[in-house]
């Protein structure tokens, strides 16, 4: 029986899967025309400025950065900070030598969070033990659950009357794809938000091995056409979007800030995060912003983002909370170390959204009700009625 009653349980109705798929850019999905045959409706999508910290609640919000309050993971406020006990820890029990080790730093990670209660993704990536206490981190609680997003409706908010699927964000994506197929079967849901990630770690370890990455978008697509062809065969309608966040850049080379900031002090003479792809500042002491400013230009390779950069990409946040200032990198060149990682990865995202490598994909079975520009607008498609 099985099947049968489950198709003529589901008979005449319509299911909405949205999958997205960490890293997937525009330039890839072309490339290797991903999914082409059966998702036609092939969108190149402006991506956010920033990294997954920012772009995904974008996507689940529909908002910019400075309306939902997400851009990066660690931020300035030091009254706020909620590493602020780690000042009273004596230093010698964490040399930055131990400290550094990534193992060492992931099993810290792993019991700060639990300590601290966050229930978001957290890591504490190379920031130095001594910056932590200056520092908040912004995804302390899951965005993806029903009031996850401090104010700010989410897709789970959207999606409440409905009978909907958002898959686990922390399990790997081949089981979420596995989980959505047999709910499909089931018919439990009327739309899905499916979610993988490991393809982005894939892209930032291989993107320079062409042979590679063609193995292994086949593989992705032979998952998307089961979960597309069972869509099919369950339900009357089916409308069947992949959707992603931004692209992978070939590294080119890159770039170390420590001779150009020597001479001035951290904490003291100004503060910094320095992102994979950006650094951002703030200016402890004003009169030294202009020496500064010239100190990290002469370094090269990027430049710092106007006013009217900030705006358009969605970055200009009245408190400066994210930084001051922000010198943003070109295209393929990543900051090694940086306060993410002491080397730089074969590939990276987070450079300009106006760099073709940045740009985000969406796929479809069919036409969207808005055409996406800008990877935000995903939300309106998602939570059209
Ligand atoms: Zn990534």
């Amino acid at each position: 029986m099985g099947q049968m009653a489950e198709l003529e349980n589901t008979a005449s109705r319509k299911v909405r899967l949205y999958i997205f798929i960490d890293a997937l850019g525009w330039e890839l999905a072309e490339r290797y025309h991903f999914c082409a045959d059966f998702l036609p409706c092939r969108y190149d999508v402006v991506t956010q400025l920033g990294y997954s910290a920012g772009a995904v609640p974008t996507i689940l919000t529909g908002k910019t950065p400075p309306e939902h309050g997400h851009f990066s993971f660690f931020y300035y406020d030091p009254h706020h900070s909620p590493f602020r006990f780690l000042k009273y820890l004596p230093s010698f029990l964490l040399p930055d030598i131990i400290f550094s080790r990534h193992r060492i730093r992931h099993h810290i990670s792993k019991v700060l969070k639990k300590v601290l209660g966050y229930t978001g993704y957290f890591q504490l990536y190379r920031v130095p033990f001594r910056h932590l206490p200056y520092l908040n981190y912004s995804e302390k609680r899951d965005m993806f659950i029903p009031g996850g997003m401090d104010g700010v409706p989410n897709l789970a908010d959207a999606w409440q009357g409905r009978s909907y699927h958002i898959s686990d964000w922390r399990k790997p994506g081949m089981f979420n794809f596995q989980e959505a197929e047999e709910l499909l079967k089931r018919g439990s849901f009327e739309c899905a938000f499916i979610y993988d990630a490991a393809l982005d770690g894939f892209l930032h370890r291989h993107i320079g091995e062409p042979e590679a990455v063609r193995a292994e978008l086949k593989h992705y697509e032979e998952r998307m056409r089961r979960l597309y062809e069972t869509a099919v065969a369950c339900y009357d309608e089916v409308e069947f979007c992949v959707l992603s966040d931004h692209g992978m850049t070939p590294l080119t080379c890159s770039l170390d800030l420590r001779p150009v900031l020597g001479k001035y002090r951290w904490g003291r003479d100004y503060i910094s995060f320095v992102d994979s792809t950006m650094a951002r500042f703030w200016w402890i002491r004003p009169e030294l912003k202009e020496e500064l400013r010239a100190a990290v230009a002469s370094a090269g390779h990027g430049h710092w983002l106007s006013e009217q950069e900030q705006e358009r990409y969605h970055v200009n946040f009245p408190d400066h909370r994210y930084g001051d200032d922000i010198y943003l990198l070109d295209a393929g060149v990543q900051f090694a170390p940086s306060d993410m990682g002491g080397m730089a990865l074969p590939g990276m995202h987070g450079f300009s959204p106006d760099d073709k490598d940045s740009d985000a994909c969406f796929l479809s079975n069919r036409k969207p009700v808005v055409e996406p520009f800008w990877i935000g607008d995903y939300f309106r498609i998602m939570t059209a009625p």
